[in-house]
């Protein structure tokens, strides 16, 4: 580690460390500005950063914490491996990074010769580093069609759907709010704009400050005037101090969608300069919701009327403003409908692409670039292979999706066999699985998961900590570096709508740990050498990247805390969203398309509409008396990133246990008191959480958390740390998804609740 580099210091036998924070451990690529106080090569001390232009200095406890992660008893600091039969007992062997890379690239070649291969697959997770890496993996080290994004999870219900319709009606990267987060100056930018008001949508940020949207920047608009709008069934904080809550029906967001775009368009409060000039299919788009009256939204989304008008007519009448759509969106079955509903109104307002309204950029960054690049790198016969359902359903996910990959019901179906008939179908033999643990955190019905699995020949999973899923299934494990042990780079919405991009520098050594990129250019140069030998070191590796998309290269990032990307409004008047040059969106029209030519190719509703959820009280009202209350699952809390922390003392210390959110009234109904435990069942199965009473929630739904194991326990199957006791997923069905392939029920199904004696009942 140097010191008296442009980003570390020495005083007093303390080296000070300036590095942007991204996950492991953490959250999604925010970059946090962090000063790491390094003595003796010892973590001492974590600060935020003051100079760096996004944060100022602020932090949240995840970070704080970062010795108590770096230097945990149960960190993985060695390669593991243990004989395939003893998968789920804690019967591992220690090993060097030499021999467990030996073992890899044997099984690898072995598996290639005889099954082909198409027989290997790759998972992924959210959030972490490796999200930018992982869709490498599989063509460009492994050879196969079947790795780029690939998930554990129905629907892809998370960031999917979201930059999928992002791309179909934008041709664009996931819209941000305009929150001056390009600029050096900040709010105080030359020609920025406070928004006036902001519809936050389906997102918590402040808990969770997702993809590159730091939370507190809620905070510092509404100190700057603006107003907020949530549409959330949840009472969150941000919705105690909004203007206007539409507290919807879990999975009604398509339904509030339109009834918002009627107002507007039948109140005439729309942009028509904007409209006439850069909208394709207003007319169409003006018809699919003229049903979607004030009263019929009630009716469908219990969103009281005049509380949607009244939103409706504040934000359209307030330029410039803005907003931003969450996971929750993504998490119904009508997902895409419901992304196209949030576009639509942002463009028709003419908020897209102005000052404090809706920034947009093209969808690929300098890494995605690459990472294109070496996704192609498969032969055509192999990339015809690709996993897809042989019935034909989904045929919309991979045509100008932004992420790719197998959908995920189809992978179960076809780890299950379900295909075995069809001449496409082969056996898959081999996972390898970076940044994720799919069992305790994404995996619809996990443990369906979990025997589906089984049978692979090999499993390979990277991680900084022993997981349930590692000790159910893997084979090899190898031991990850945190942020703060590995260079790297963070690129906020894994740059697809980059606003800047942060250096991450390593402040100590862990020399037995590496990170994904490490781990990944090292198979690369085993197993496909024409394709990695020419990379010689990660910072050979980015310093190449970034001069081929900059006038810059590592060193300059390295230099500021971070490296500001600017930004120009107006782009679609000025050529600068097209390949072409020529004015205008960078779509098949040139125009946004309200009405989708995409869509509609592949026979879906080029218009939104609106599509009832499988489980409800319209659509399974027999069923529904029987499980009369709604749940919804994954909000954030503040000491955790989905899966991680648990094993952190001062993270789990503020949250130690699930909770199940239940409104009083509820509660009293089922003899539930504060912190009993509470059985949640759905049609689909059932989990057990602790009881918190609060009227965050109404009467008519709970709230469960996802993503909670037990490290404390024992990690030997069948208990696996607990990770089916209080396994949110366990309530989801599978395959309850849109005709596009993408989203699922998440955030909204119907469950009966009973107390219970212990989270063992
Ligand atoms: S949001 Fe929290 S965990 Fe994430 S980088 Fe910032 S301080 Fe760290």
């Amino acid at each position: 580690m140097a010191a008296d580099t442009a980003f570390a210091s020495e005083e007093n036998g303390v080296l000070k460390v300036r590095t942007c924070a991204w996950s492991p451990p953490g959250d999604h690529p925010v970059g946090c500005g962090l000063i790491l106080h390094v003595q003796d090569g010892k973590l001492v001390k974590v600060e935020g950063d003051p100079d760096h232009p996004i944060t100022h200095g602020r932090l949240c406890p995840r970070c704080i914490a970062l010795d108590e992660v770096v230097y945990h008893e149960d960190r993985l600091q060695h390669p593991l491996v243990r004989d395939r039969a003893d998968r789920g007992k804690n019967k591992w062997r220690e090993v060097t990074w030499d021999e467990a890379y030996d073992l890899i690239e044997a099984k690898v070649r072995e598996i290639w010769d005889k099954y082909g291969a198409e027989s290997i697959f790759t998972l992924t997770g959210t959030g972490r580093e490796s999200t930018l890496y992982a869709p490498v993996y599989g063509p460009a080290v492994l050879n196969t069609c079947n790795g780029a994004s690939t998930y554990a999870f129905s629907g892809q219900a998370c960031y999917g759907p979201r930059a999928t319709i992002a791309n179909y009606l934008l041709g664009a990267g996931v819209p941000e709010i305009d929150w001056a987060q390009y600029y050096e100056d900040r709010y105080d930018h030359p020609g920025w704009e406070c928004p006036k008001y902001l519809i936050i949508w389906g997102k918590d940020p402040l808990y969770s400050s997702p993809d590159g949207f730091f939370g507190h920047s809620i905070i510092d608009l509404m100190k700057r005037g603006s107003k907020i709008i949530t549409i959330d069934p949840r009472l969150t904080w941000l919705s105690s101090r909004a203007e206007f809550h539409l507290q919807l029906r879990p999975g009604t967001d398509a339904a509030v969608g339109m009834g918002l775009l009627r107002v507007i368009i039948t109140e005439d409060l729309y942009d028509h300069d904007f409209v006439e000039k850069w909208c394709f299919g207003f007319d169409e788009l003006a018809e699919a919701v003229k049903e979607w009256t004030p009263e019929k939204v009630q009716e469908v989304s219990w969103v009281d009327a005049q509380t949607l008008v009244g939103a409706a007519r504040a934000f359209a009448t307030n330029a410039p403003s803005s907003g931003i759509w969450g996971v929750a969106l993504d998490q119904s079955k009508a997902s895409t409908q419901a992304g196209q509903c949030f576009l639509a109104i942002m463009a028709i307002c003419g908020y897209l692409d102005v000052p404090g309204g809706i920034a947009i950029t093209k969808p690929t960054s300098f890494i995605g670039k690459w990472r294109y690049e070496m996704s192609d790198t498969i032969s055509p016969e192999m990339a015809a292979k690709h996993i897809v359902d042989p019935t034909g359903k989904y045929a919309l996910f991979n045509v100008g999706a932004a992420m790719g990959g197998v959908q995920g019901d189809t992978l179960l179906n076809w780890l299950e066999g379900m295909y075995k008939d069809y001449d496409c179908y082969y056996d898959l033999k081999m996972c390898w699985m970076i940044g994720t643990n799919p069992l305790a955190c994404m995996a619809d019905q996990p443990q369906r998961w979990y025997e589906a699995m089984k049978p692979l020949e090999f499993i390979v999973v990277q991680d900084i900590f022993m997981t349930p899923t590692i000790m159910a299934l893997a084979d090899v494990v190898l031991p990850l570096s945190t942020f703060a042990e590995h260079d790297g780079l963070v690129t906020p919405n894994f740059g697809r709508n980059q606003h800047f991009i942060g250096a991450m520098n390593k402040a100590f050594d862990n020399p037995n740990t590496k990170s994904d990129l490490e781990i990944l250019i090292d198979m690369g140069k085993r197993l496909r050498p024409e394709l990695w030998d020419r990379f010689e070191s990660v910072d050979q590796f980015f310093d190449e990247q970034l001069r081929k998309n900059y006038d810059f290269g590592l060193d300059d990032v390295r230099a500021v805390p971070a490296k500001m990307a600017g930004y120009e409004y107006r782009k679609y008047e000025k050529g600068l969203l097209r390949p072409d040059g020529e004015p205008g969106f960078d779509t098949m029209t040139g125009m946004v398309e309200l009405n989708s030519i995409v869509l509609a190719s592949y026979g879906e509703g080029a218009v939104p509409y609106y599509e009832e959820p499988e489980f409800s009280h319209i659509s399974k009202p027999e069923l529904a008396e029987e499980y009369p209350l709604y749940y919804t699952t994954g909000g954030r809390n503040i000491s955790m990133f989905h899966s991680e922390h648990r094993q952190v003392p001062s993270m789990r210390a503020m949250h130690p246990w699930p909770l199940v959110t239940i409104n009083p009234v509820v509660a009293e109904r089922y003899g539930i008191a504060e912190g009993d435990w509470v059985r949640v069942t759905s049609p689909q199965g059932h989990m057990t959480q602790k009881a918190h009473l609060t009227e965050e929630v109404n009467d008519k739904f709970v709230h469960v958390e996802h993503a909670w194991w037990f490290p404390e326990q024992d990690g030997e199957a069948p208990n696996l740390y607990g990770v089916w006791k209080a396994n949110a997923n366990n309530l989801i069905p599978h395959e309850s998804v849109g005709v596009t392939g993408y989203g699922a029920p998440y955030k909204n199904g119907i469950c009966k609740i009973e107390r219970v004696d212990s989270l063992d009942d």
